[in-house]
């Protein structure tokens, strides 16, 4: 991360990676209300033609890449009569990344965002990232290329948001721990053996987030907040001792940083995804908010209360993970990914989630299979076997009485 205060232009140029997603949306009307402000130069989508197209006609984009190779026609039938350029598959999805944006925003969903977003790392792009499964599955990489690069990350995931505005209140030395919050999802107060039974419309219930389908899923096992310690610790250099997650339901409270005089500073406003991205965009500068102003009088209570290791045993894993090293957090994200698949698809039962991350995670390190990435290909390479060895235990997991 680097926080030299560079000044910011008047027209700043910006890519959105995933600008048919939740977190893309977001972006997208941030950028309408200050038209005079943001210039597109690239969009991309998995294989949402019909929405791609329109975002690229309202914003006047130069180039529109949809990842999804089969569709190429389509988009150029969509993009008739514009003067976008335009392009399908996984090598147009990097050029989009690769064009010369000033800012751009990651958000991508899953570890299909990794490449991309190192091709805006590579050219030394002001990146807003959102994608948190490409830094769990690559972390020590994407961020050592990122300084050599001399890349700004500006974490646009709320609780890493709210952590890099809290830590601007001291030094690192200073630091003692961080807290990230979690509102606990729709099974916070659920039994065990409920939680292990939930159905896929129970599990797509957010108490206070509206969010895309996965990371909808990731909330309600805690791999979502499994995920973002791995993230903190990647971003922020932290130890996995230094990273401490409460349940806050209210969603109010983002992040905390305690300093070594026990002084504890936290980022707060309502849960919605538009004030990270605001403070992403405007950085260094504060840009007007679309979200709803806070109003804590009308919240009147916020709780916090300890994470329940044992009934989210995702969130224990992470941990493990953690300490393990980096090619155990690639596992980690790949086995989730495969999981949350297959629990989308109504193959298992939502208690088999953590059970699939557990035993793929445990049989690549038996197998020395879990070394530290030194390469991209590497990290390809170990997520691309963790997947394979999820797919196979697959089904005995799913078997296994809950
Ligand atoms: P989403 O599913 O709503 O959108 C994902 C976007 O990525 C879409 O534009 C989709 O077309 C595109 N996409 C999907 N697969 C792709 C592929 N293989 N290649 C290229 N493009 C692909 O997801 P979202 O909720 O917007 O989340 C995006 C990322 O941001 C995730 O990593 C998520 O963890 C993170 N995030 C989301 C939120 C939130 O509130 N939604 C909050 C914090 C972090
Ligand atoms: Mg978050």
């Amino acid at each position: 991360m680097r926080n030299d205060k560079a000044a910011a232009s008047s027209v700043r140029s910006v890519t959105v990676l995933g600008a048919t997603g939740s977190i893309g949306d977001s972006t997208m009307d941030l950028l309408r209300a200050s038209p005079e402000r943001y210039r597109v130069e690239a969009l991309t989508a998995h294989s949402n033609v019909a929405a791609l197209a329109k975002l690229a006609r309202e914003f006047r984009a130069c180039f529109v890449a949809v990842a999804d190779a089969s569709k190429l026609d389509d988009l150029r039938d969509a993009l008739a009569g514009t003067d976008t350029e335009s392009g399908a598959g996984e090598s147009a999805v990097v050029e989009a990344a690769a064009r010369s944006a000033d800012w751009v925003m990651a958000a991508v969903s899953g570890a299909a965002g990794l490449k991309p977003a190192l091709a805006a790392v590579e050219r030394g792009a002001t990146i807003a990232l959102a994608n948190k499964e490409c830094l769990v599955s690559a972390g020590d990489l994407f961020m050592q290329r990122a300084a050599a690069a001399k890349a700004c990350i500006l974490p646009a995931d709320s609780e890493h948001n709210a952590l890099f505005q809290a830590l601007a209140s001291g030094n690192r030395s200073e630091l003692t721990r961080v807290i990230i919050t979690a509102s606990g999802g729709p099974f916070r107060t659920w039994a065990a053996a409920d939680i292990e039974q939930a159905t896929l419309a129970q599990a797509l219930k957010h108490p206070n987030w509206s969010m895309g389908q996965k990371i909808t899923i990731d909330s309600a096992s805690m791999m979502n907040k499994g995920l973002e310690v791995i993230e903190a610790s990647y971003l922020f250099a932290l130890s996995p001792d230094e990273i401490d997650v409460l349940v806050h339901p209210q969603s109010i409270v983002h992040g905390m940083v305690e300093f070594a005089d026990y002084s504890v500073m936290a980022q707060l406003g309502t849960p919605d995804m538009r004030t990270p991205i605001a403070h992403c965009l405007g950085w260094p500068e504060r840009i007007p908010g679309r979200a709803a102003p806070l109003d804590l009088a009308k919240i009147g209570q916020l709780t916090f209360e300890l994470p329940d290791f044992a009934r989210f045993p995702g969130l224990r894993l992470a941990y493990d993970a953690l300490r393990a090293g980096n090619g155990a957090t690639t596992i980690y994200n790949a086995a989730n990914e495969v999981a949350v698949a297959a629990f989308i698809g109504e193959k298992i039962r939502f208690g088999a989630i953590a059970g699939i991350v557990e035993a793929t995670m445990n049989a690549m390190v038996r197998d020395g299979a879990a070394r530290a990435p030194a390469s991209v290909e590497d990290v390809l390479a170990i997520d691309h076997n963790a997947r394979n060895t999820a797919a196979t235990l697959l089904p005995q997991i799913a078997l296994k009485a809950s």
